[in-house]
């Protein structure tokens, strides 16, 4: 979509700390990091929430997740504990309409989440 943030970023028009690629996802690190580790693994075909995502976007949604914990395995962090989130809507604070998961690691993770 020509007016979404992320988007642009999987098309390099906006720059990013990308830490992962492949054909499907894209990583990169999130500009206002809320952890030590604090990286975003999103889809590049855009799909805006998963509140509105369905059956078609299964397996790419199970990929972000998939990616993430590598990405957490290979920053060494798998073993003292990671936090994958994905905010969707407002109320849950999504800001971005491209579907990101976050995952954050490198400091205890209070719980429940704020
Ligand atoms: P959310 O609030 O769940 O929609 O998360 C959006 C995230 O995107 C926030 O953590 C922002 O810090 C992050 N973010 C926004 N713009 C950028 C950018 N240009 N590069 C990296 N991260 C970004």
């Amino acid at each position: 979509m020509s007016d979404c943030l992320f988007c642009k970023i999987c098309e390099g028009k906006i720059p990013a700390a990308i830490t992962y690629r492949d054909d499907e996802v894209l990583a990169f690190k999130d500009v206002n990091p809320k952890a030590p580790f604090h990286q975003l693994v999103i889809p590049i075909r855009h799909v805006a929430s998963l509140a509105t995502a369905d059956e078609k976007d299964a397996a790419l949604l199970g990929k972000l997740m998939l990616v993430g914990a590598r990405l957490a395995r290979e920053s060494g962090l798998a073993d003292g504990g990671f936090r994958v989130v994905m905010n969707a809507g407002a109320d849950a604070g999504q800001s971005v309409l491209h579907v990101h998961l976050h995952v954050l690691a490198g400091r205890p993770l209070a719980w429940p989440p704020g």
